[in-house]
Parts: structure tokens; C-alpha cells; sequence
């Protein structure tokens, strides 16, 4: 360790002492991260890949959305998101951050090629609802993003039209009509966009097919979504699902910009 390491290590073992803090993940008594759970959230050099099923409540017609995710919602990340999310321990956005980065990756590989010629394809984040906001005073997807690497030009335009119910306590179809039409577009701002739409969590995907129908309502054309983690356990490995399988029935196999677009029955990928 050069001499500026050191100070700064007793700087922060300064710091420490001051402001004790325990690992994010497991509680241990540590200066952030431990490293047990820096190597538990050691990033994979692949992303898995799911169909969000619309429920059978949902719009007619509406298809299944792609989704890449880097984690299952469990164990050490889950600990350092909710630590994250909850209590502010921003010290976990680095390490999450880079998991989300790869899931970012694998969607925008699978997508670019797909897209139509001079189409550019834009992340959006899931919007915060105004109250979470006003809690948190962040939105942590934005927080992990930071630290997601290159990405594509980032878009902006949904909100939240009103807040929805807490969503933790609901079942998947009492999560679709909680969110139903509680998001929209800003006016005109995603007309013509190709979209991939980010969040940090998702388990029934209920939100983040709410925000696909208001970006396309506003004139998107959203190609999928990619996630840190994802709470619904995958039922075929990443390998099975890779390659043509997935470009077959999530994006049909003809050419052209029209057969492009992700059409798909929700019966599909079950
Ligand atoms: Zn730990």
C-alpha cells in the first residue's frame, strides 16, 4: 500500500470508528461491504433471460415482454438492495450497480441487431413514484446505473399519473389493477423511441408492463426490459433459452421493420 492508500485507509477506519457501520449484506461488523459478500456479488459474465407473461387480466393482445436479469432476489444482493433501498447505504450502488451493468448488456446485444436500420435504441428508467421519491430523495436505479458502464443514450417521459398501493402485500392480479393507468407518458417526448426499460427489481414484471403500455401509448416501441434481479424462479437455463430460440418466438423471424417488432402470444416461453 503506497502512502496515500494508507492515509486514506486511516482516514476511513477514522470514519468508522465515528460512524460504525456493518456490512450490508450480512451485518457483520465492517467499514462497508464485507468481503464474503463483495465476492458474493462477484459479476456473472451472462445474464438470464425471461418472458413476462401479461396476466390474464391484462389488455387483450398484449404480448409477453423480454426481460434480462443479472441475479435471482435472494441472498446477498437482496440484503444489499434492500439496505440500498431502505436505509440509504449507498456503499451497495457499486457492486449492484455492475450486476444490473451486464444484465444492460446482454438485452442491447440481443436487441441491436433487430432494431430497424437507423433506429437507435435508448434505456428508460422505471419512473419513482412521487412519494417514494420524496422518502428516499433518490431514485435507486439511477444510483446503480451509475455505476452500469457504457450504456445508450438515455430517454425520459413516463410518470406516475397517481401513486399506487404499496404493492409488497398484493398478488400478481391485484398488482396489474393497482398499477393499471397509474403511469404515463409525458406528451409526445417518446414518440418514435426504441426503448429498453430498466428497474432494479422485478418479481411479477406488473410494472414494468405498465410502463410499456404508457411508452407505447406515447408512441415507444419498447424491445424489453433489463433488471438487476428477478424474483421469479427460471424454469430453463440461460443456454436454452439463448440464441434462436429467443430470437425465433420474442421477435418473429422475418425481415423488415414491422416483423421486427416484439410480437409475441403470452403462452410462448412457459
Ligand atoms: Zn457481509
Amino acid at each position: 500500500m503506497d502512502a496515500r492508500g494508507a492515509v486514506s485507509e486511516a482516514i476511513l477506519d477514522g470514519l468508522a470508528v465515528l460512524l460504525p457501520v456493518e456490512c450490508a449484506g450480512c451485518g457483520t461488523a465492517d467499514r462497508g461491504i464485507c468481503a464474503d459478500c463483495r465476492a458474493a456479488l462477484v459479476v456473472p459474465d451472462h445474464a438470464e433471460h425471461h418472458l413476462l407473461e401479461v396476466p390474464a387480466s391484462g389488455a387483450a393482445g398484449a404480448h409477453g415482454l423480454p426481460l434480462w436479469f443479472a441475479v435471482g432476489y435472494d441472498g446477498v444482493p437482496k440484503e444489499v438492495l434492500h439496505a440500498l433501498k431502505e436505509a440509504g447505504r449507498l456503499d451497495g450502488a457499486r457492486p449492484l450497480g455492475r450486476l444490473l451493468g451486464v444484465a444492460v448488456m446482454r438485452a442491447l446485444e440481443a436487441i441491436e441487431p433487430r432494431l430497424p436500420v437507423g433506429a437507435r435504441l435508448e434505456t428508460l428508467v422505471v419512473p419513482s413514484s412521487r412519494a417514494a421519491f420524496r422518502t428516499r430523495g433518490y431514485n435507486p436505479v439511477e444510483s446503480l446505473l451509475r455505476w452500469a458502464g457504457p450504456q445508450p443514450r438515455r430517454a425520459t417521459g413516463l410518470r406516475y399519473r397517481r401513486t399506487p398501493r404499496d404493492q409488497a402485500s398484493l398478488g400478481a392480479d391485484e398488482r396489474w389493477s393497482n398499477l393499471s393507468g397509474s403511469v404515463g407518458a409525458v406528451s409526445r417526448r417518446l414518440e418514435g423511441r426504441h426503448l429498453l426499460l430498466i428497474d432494479d427489481v422485478v418479481t411479477t414484471g406488473a410494472t414494468l408492463l405498465e410502463c410499456r403500455r404508457a411508452a407505447e401509448e406515447g408512441g415507444a416501441v419498447v424491445w424489453g426490459a433489463a433488471a438487476l434481479a428477478h424474483t421469479a424462479k427460471v424454469k430453463r437455463t440461460n443456454s436454452e433459452l439463448h440464441g434462436d430460440l429467443v430470437s425465433r418466438q420474442v421477435y418473429g423471424g422475418g425481415k423488415g421493420a414491422e416483423s421486427n417488432r416484439p410480437r409475441l402470444g403470452r403462452r410462448v416461453l412457459d
